[in-house]
């Protein structure tokens, strides 16, 4: 079976397709997609949708573009609330983006810790979202000590993914890794570990080769399956087993729901 660690199949980025789009993936392969907030509507939204489809995890949080909500919506409390729900395996997207001059770099940097924090206190994984800002993504890890959780479309290098994987944390690759614009990317993918790595579309956008330019599903994260089995020379009905264990691990909620099969509990 194939898994899609993240996407966003919301109103806002499906308009009146979503439920076709829905309907279609849950008749496919794609037998997991972790369905991801990045303010309190979304985070809401996909939480509401784990009711209405079996194959759907949602996580909960605050994407670095949309940290003003905090200020109206007093999020952190409402975080916390939406993410005692059973289907939610994760706080996130959160993280710091430094590239797009959004919100206030101070305001990344305090509610990224702060929502760490949350996930900390429920003992779930936090979905990382990182750009042009590694350093202090880091070092707010590091000072909040929690090294459980995922970077989401990763598209730094070799030593960014170093430290990444020295601490524990895991690895997801997007469509990007397709891109043959993105030879670093696949020198990254050619020493991660193998229990360490997650896919993922970040639908519906980037749409990996050969669908670039379309909208991205969940469908089309077996692309980012095979060029990923490719680069590693390793068969694909393998590495789909491999992905599986380590998305049970991670999201470790998710092991009471999938399939009603019965995972051994990571000590
Ligand atoms: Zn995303």
């Amino acid at each position: 079976m194939l898994i899609d660690s993240h996407a966003h199949l919301l109103k806002e980025e499906f308009g009146e397709e979503l439920e076709k789009e829905l309907k279609k993936i849950s008749e496919s392969s794609v037998k997991i997609v972790n369905n991801i907030g990045y303010n309190l509507k979304s985070s809401e939204e996909a939480v509401r949708l784990t009711a209405r489809y079996e194959f759907l995890f949602a996580t909960v949080g605050i994407h670095p573009y949309d940290i003003k909500d905090f200020v109206s919506n007093n999020a952190v409390e409402n975080i916390c609330s939406l993410a005692k729900n059973k289907r939610v395996v994760a706080i996130g997207e959160i993280g710091l983006d430094y590239f797009r001059d959004i919100s206030d770099f101070g305001d990344q940097k305090k509610y990224f810790k702060d929502q760490i924090l949350i996930a900390k206190e429920l003992g779930v994984p936090i979905i990382i979202h990182s750009r042009d800002a590694f350093k202090d993504t880091f070092n707010i890890i590091k000072e909040t000590g929690y090294f459980n959780g995922v970077f989401h479309s990763f598209d730094y290098g070799i030593e960014e993914a170093k430290k990444i994987l020295d601490s524990g944390m895991f690895i997801s690759f997007s469509g990007m890794l397709t891109f043959k614009s993105k030879e670093k990317l696949k020198e990254v993918a050619k020493i991660v570990p193998l229990d360490r790595v997650l896919f993922e579309t970040d639908s519906p956008y980037l749409a990996p080769v050969p669908k670039r330019g379309k909208r991205n599903t969940p469908l089309y994260v077996e692309y980012v399956y095979k060029t990923f089995s490719e680069i590693r020379g390793i068969k694909l009905e393998e590495l789909e087993k491999i992905v599986e264990e380590n998305f049970v691990r991670l999201f470790n909620r998710s092991k009471n729901f999938i399939n009603g099969r019965h995972y051994v509990q990571d000590s």
